[in-house]
């Protein structure tokens, strides 16, 4: 089969290696759309902290965000048949150790990551190979671009359900890239009574309001304490989602959440923060809540993908064949203005 793989910092290609045969549990999946990440670019310069600590070692197939149908089952595998349309976890168990045997996949501590961290070879493929127990059947409702969506989707939703949004709460959503716009979604979804997303480019923020979201704040045209004052007045804000990576901007949020309120944390920083005023934090009551992957949000994500109450379609920002990863990689930083998320697929029929 096909396969983008990544063989040292800036260097990704197109190459031959061997599908994949499916073990005892195991479903060999055809891609159909595959998400692309910031991730994966910043695994592909080489700058992603992760390469550097050595826990992504090169030759590695990234993407995580896919969808795709079902090619091939292994021995024992009971709930998926062959041309089912499916989508995957970012992470897969090892399916021996204690956690694993008692179904809390989650806590197992061999944990691997599809197409990042430990890596599991990911979705720049023709075919991803998954254990039964990481995949989920796709609703005939679900497009397969909308199928690519649900992982990043579901980590959104993990930052709104660990910020405890809750019916008639206020939130602030600091970062307008794909996982700051559906959380601002999802977080109306939850029942937040107003939503703001902040960010400084124009067309993203666009995109924000036409999602459903009440405020969009451009730092560039006002300082963020003056513009949450004029969107939230005197109820302020319940919940800070930090999606934007700005160690500044995490800090400004400790400072802007109302008393006992929550700042859930759902960015990499790749450093620490400098001068964090800790008894700012401590006075306030603020709850940080760091949100690592989608643990258990797949379902609700399909759900609602499937009742047709969450369509990320509008995000998408490019579309673009297997044969452009490198490609898309190799100029990935100039689209910075202009991409939200891009999408590769596999084979262009149906999707
Ligand atoms: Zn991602
Ligand atoms: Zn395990």
């Amino acid at each position: 089969m096909k396969a983008a793989r990544i063989f040292g910092s800036n260097d990704i290609r197109i190459v031959e290696v061997p599908t994949p045969v499916p073990g005892p549990g195991e479903v060999l999946c055809r891609v159909v759309c595959a998400g692309v990440c910031g991730t994966d670019h910043a695994i592909y310069t080489g700058e992603f902290s992760f390469v550097k600590n050595g826990s992504i070692k090169f030759p590695m197939t990234p993407g995580h965000e896919w969808s795709g149908t079902v090619a091939e089952i292994g021995p024992g595998v009971t709930r998926f048949e062959p041309d089912q349309r499916v989508v995957g976890d970012t992470m897969v168990s090892c399916g021996k150790c204690y956690d694993c045997l008692i179904g809390q996949y989650g806590n197992c501590k061999a944990m691997r990551a599809v197409g990042t961290i430990a890596t599991w070879d990911g979705a720049y493929a023709e075919y991803i190979l998954m254990p039964e127990r990481h995949l989920f059947h796709l609703a005939d409702e679900i497009s397969f671009v909308n199928g690519a969506f649900v992982e990043p989707a579901a980590t959104a939703l993990y930052s709104v359900v660990l910020g405890d949004v809750k019916i008639g709460d206020t939130v602030l959503v600091l970062g307008s890239g794909p996982i700051g716009l559906l959380a601002a979604k999802l977080a109306k979804l939850c029942g937040a009574s107003k939503v703001a997303v902040v960010g400084r480019k124009e067309f993203k923020l666009q995109k924000a309001l036409e999602l459903g979201v009440d405020a969009a704040i451009d730092t560039n045209q006002m300082p963020l304490e003056e513009a949450v004052k004029e969107v939230f007045k005197d109820w302020g804000v319940d919940c800070v989602i930090e999606a934007s990576g700005s160690t500044a901007l995490f800090k400004q949020a400790v400072g802007l959440v109302n008393q006992g309120g929550v700042v859930s944390v759902v960015a990499f920083y790749e450093q620490k923060v400098p001068d964090f005023d800790i008894d700012e934090f401590v006075f306030g009551g603020v709850k940080i809540r760091g949100v690592a992957g989608s643990l258990g949000m797949y379902k609700p994500v399909l759900r609602l993908m499937e009742a047709g109450m969450l369509d990320a379609g509008p995000l998408v920002t490019g579309r673009y064949g297997f044969d452009d990863i490198p490609a898309i990689m190799a100029g990935m930083s100039e689209r910075n203005a202009t991409r939200i998320k891009e999408i590769v697929e596999m084979k262009t029929a149906s999707v």
